[in-house]
């Protein structure tokens, strides 16, 4: 609001060579009135439902080049637009002070909302009204005392860098993902900060280590690093005080930032104690393998393994900000990143039927780790992810459909040990299994699970459930985190991009586990 965004919006355009919209003045050429006398005639409600049409309609335009688009934050308060358009479009929200806005608004501005005497309080209370619109963006830009130009020029290198928003309410936050943005960008994301600790493991430092110290720069002390002792083994409390008694001793305060460069495991255990040093630290994610990149770098979960119990300690904790840099991933040993390959298909029945045709054609470029096909699956999961994040931040619902192929998997997975399957080898096993028990109940059709498990052997995962112990790991399913008393939720395919959770019986499920044996 009266921070130059008609303005900003119009150099940005003539920047990119793209149409511009200021839906303001769209909506009052529709309207045949100002927004002004619209408002005091029809009230805020008719406005809005107005302005929501018009944005809507402007992603409805197929084959036109996609403009630049001006518009207010009042646009998208209602939470489903916002995500619409978050998903659809890159939104840069642009910031002044409460005072500034009073300022540059003036008191005849057009502006219903700002008129009248206390313009600076009103302005005050409309940014706190708004402060999750302005959380839920790519970006946020400051505009107090800065050229449009300037401004524009920021908008501009957002827009480039297309990040992929998660929104979750006032945590929101943006993961980026290319080729070498660690070296670009980690100084930035660690701005404001008083100091950074970096977390990293054995088999990560010597190879990534270096890039993120020089980026980190005069931020990173040499006292202020913890390299881990690598392995799902080390996920626990020991190696969380480990990084609690580094950050302490290395004179970080509630200012710092936590930087976990490495798997899973690394940036698991570097949230969780971000999570709890000094009562919560911000902490960023540099996520170094295609499992961390696709799975753990959206929806905040954070913990360490508590014994024999995975994930048992913990705490929702989102990072600050995310770099999926695929140079850091190309080290990766194969197996692992064949195994994340797994999570990534089943993404793609959940809710990219597109990357499920990528992935089909490409298949012998996805085994090369061909660096652009990676980024763009990268980017495609993390965007499925985020979107169902988003609507689910607490796991109370929907994200349960995020579980395709889990139930089964993690049984066998219990039932193998840590050797000899991985997780997302288990995944590809689960995700056969889901898909076959689906067509046995009439949801998923025979051509999807013949399709998935195809697709899944070309790319190297285990398919073949003949081998697997699935009457001992049909005992496991009742450890299933999703169980309730003897029913558990199951997921189904019907067809790519759309799944659902259904009910079953424990005991019903553990007789179609067992059916999988003989067919
Ligand atoms: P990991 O962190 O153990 O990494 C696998 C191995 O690869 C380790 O030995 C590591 O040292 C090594 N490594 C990592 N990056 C490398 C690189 N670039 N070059 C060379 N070696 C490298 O395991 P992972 O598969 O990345 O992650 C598994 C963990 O992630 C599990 O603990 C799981 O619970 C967790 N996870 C969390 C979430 C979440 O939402 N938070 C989601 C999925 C998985």
């Amino acid at each position: 609001m009266a921070t130059g965004k008609s303005t900003v919006g119009r150099l940005l355009a003539k920047k990119v060579g793209r149409p511009f919209v200021d839906l303001d003045e769209r909506i009052t050429g529709r309207l045949g009135m100002s927004i002004k006398e619209y408002f005091s005639r029809e009230g805020e409600s008719a406005f809005r439902a107005v302005e929501q049409s018009e944005l809507l309609a402007l992603f409805g335009a197929s084959g036109q080049t996609a403009p630049v688009v001006a518009l207010g934050a009042g646009a998208l308060l209602g939470r489903e637009t916002r995500l619409h358009v978050l998903e659809r479009a890159v939104v840069v929200a642009l910031e002044a002070k409460p005072a500034e806005v009073a300022r540059r608004a003036g008191s005849h501005s057009g502006r219903p909302l700002l008129e009248g005497p206390n313009a600076e309080q009103r302005a005050a209370t409309l940014l706190a009204e708004r402060a999750l619109v302005y959380a839920e963006s790519h970006a946020r830009v400051a505009t107090d005392g800065r050229r449009p130009e300037a401004v524009a020029e920021d908008v501009l290198a957002v827009w480039q860098r297309n990040p992929i928003a998660v929104a979750a309410g006032a945590s929101s936050y943006a993961v980026e993902v290319g080729r070498g943005i660690v070296s670009e960008r980690l100084r930035d994301l660690a701005r404001g900060a008083s100091q950074a600790l970096l977390v990293t493991d054995e088999n990560v430092a010597p190879r990534h280590g270096p890039v993120a110290r020089t980026a980190l720069g005069s931020l990173l002390s040499s006292d202020a690093e913890v390299v881990l002792t690598p392995g799902e083994i080390h996920k626990h409390i020991g190696s969380v005080e480990r990084i609690w008694r580094t950050a302490l001793h290395a004179g970080c305060d509630r200012k710092s930032v936590f930087v976990g460069l490495g798997g899973g495991v690394a940036t698991d255990i570097t949230g969780f104690a971000a999570a709890s040093f000094m009562r919560g630290v911000r902490w960023l994610g540099v996520p170094t393998t295609l499992l961390a990149m696709v799975d753990a770098s959206v929806g905040g979960k954070t913990g360490v393994d508590l014994d024999q119990a995975k994930n048992a300690v913990g705490a929702f904790h989102q990072p600050s900000g995310v770099l999926c840099d695929t140079e850091l991933e190309a080290t990766e040993p194969e197996r692992g990143y064949v195994s994340a390959l797994a999570e990534v298909v089943k993404t793609a029945v959940i809710g990219d039927p597109a990357m499920l045709d990528l992935l089909e054609r490409e298949a012998a470029r996805v085994r090369a780790r061909d660096q652009d096909l990676v980024s763009e699956l990268v980017r495609r999961s993390i965007a499925v992810k985020a979107r169902i994040v988003s609507m689910d931040e607490r796991e109370s619902g929907l994200r349960a459909v995020l579980n395709l192929g889990h139930t089964v998997g993690h049984a066998l997975e219990s039932h193998a040990g840590l050797e000899r399957l991985t997780h997302g080898e288990a995944v590809s096993l689960g995700l056969v299994a889901a898909l076959r028990i689906g067509q046995t109940l009439g949801h998923t059709p025979a051509a999807l699970g013949e399709r998935v498990t195809r697709l899944l052997g070309e790319l190297g995962l285990p398919i073949d459930l003949s081998r697997e112990p699935l009457r001992e790991a049909a005992e496991l399913l009742g450890h299933d985190k999703k169980r309730a008393g003897k029913r558990l939720k199951f997921v189904v395919a019907y067809e790519p991009g759309r799944v659902d959770t259904i009910d079953l019986e424990l005991s019903e499920l553990r007789t179609l586990t067992h059916q999988l044996a003989s067919a």
